[in-house]
């Protein structure tokens, strides 16, 4: 019986005389329903035809994930321009693109290992916080706070029972708007660095739109959603630089995640660069003049953006 029935499915999708859709019963002219979308497949699959199948979509994923990234990753700004122009069969989505890369360096991020060179700041994964401050002599309270957040959010422990009453005793004195992200970076470091992770995707993302806008402010006589599809594009490939950079730190070796961090550095700039060109066109030095002021802009939204998800995750419970 079940024979049978593949049998006359198999005549039915096989040989293209009479084929129609079996999801919506429209005839069929290509692989593809017209009507509805569905790809032709027989019902009731052999093990064969299962197996070829799902070898189709997988590596018809992966084939398109590999695609994309090397575009990404080689072409910049040549995602979005094929976008915008409408080819958009051989990439996967922009937002879905944007969500595998973050989603690959968050993780990434959190289970890197610490290792630097020494420098005198705080770092959660590459994204400095606060700032510089000598090592030797640490001299007014200010400092001395400072340094007690920072030590005991680098190392994730937390301080001795002395260190940390002086230091609480130290916030308690300290500016109001700083005293709940300084008590909790010295009571819970590992809980509040977590925290920081899990919220900074969400930060991210919120931060797009306001990316996509500025750099409207600079290009004009385009649609918003052009801005919108280059910011998610150009995030997506800073994740990957930043996933690469984090990725060296499973090395430990402190030379080469210098290095791995300096390449990262330069490379952002010079691909945002060659994006920015790609798809909105213009000389070299009006881009790079347009690019300091996005950049410049978006700075100081970013710190409040980061400022606001600090203060909010210092006073979640
Ligand atoms: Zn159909």
């Amino acid at each position: 019986m079940a024979d049978e029935l593949r049998r006359d499915d198999g005549l039915l999708t096989t040989k293209s005389t009479v084929a129609a859709c079996l999801n919506c019963g429209a005839p069929l002219t290509g692989a593809f329903c017209a009507s509805c979308g569905q790809r032709d497949i027989p019902p009731y699959p052999s093990v064969r035809e299962l197996v070829v199948d799902a070898a189709a979509e997988f590596s018809g994923w992966d084939g398109r994930l590999a695609n994309t990234l090397r575009d990404l990753i080689r072409r910049p700004g040549l995602l979005t321009h094929e976008f915008l122009e409408g080819r958009r069969v051989r990439s996967i989505s922009p937002i879905r693109l944007y969500l595998v890369t973050s989603l690959v360096y968050f993780l990434l991020a959190a289970s890197a290992p610490n290792v630097r060179l020494e420098s005198g700041q705080p770092v959660f994964e590459g994204l400095r916080v606060g700032t510089t401050t000598t090592k030797d002599k640490p001299v007014s309270r200010a400092e001395r706070v400072g340094n007690a957040a920072r030590q005991s959010l680098e190392n994730q422990q937390v301080l001795t029972a002395a260190e940390r009453d002086s230091a609480l005793k130290d916030i308690a004195r300290a500016p109001a708007v700083m005293r709940p992200f300084l008590r909790r970076a010295v009571e819970d470091p590992g809980g509040f660095k977590r925290r920081l992770l899990e919220t900074m995707p969400r930060m991210l993302f919120v931060l797009l739109p306001i990316f996509a806008g500025i750099v409207a402010l600079f290009y004009r006589g385009r649609k918003y959603p052009e801005h919108l599809y280059f910011a998610i594009h150009l995030h997506a490939f800073i994740f990957l630089a930043l996933a690469t950079a984090a990725l060296v730190k499973f090395t430990q070796i402190p030379l080469l995640v210098a290095a791995a961090g300096l390449i990262v550095v330069i490379w952002i700039p010079v691909y945002a660069t060659r994006a920015f060109r790609r798809v909105y066109g213009g000389s070299l030095s009006r881009t790079l003049m347009k690019e300091l002021a996005i950049g410049a802009i978006y700075c100081v939204a970013a710190a409040i953006g980061f400022t606001v998800m600090i203060y909010w995750v210092s006073i979640a419970a």
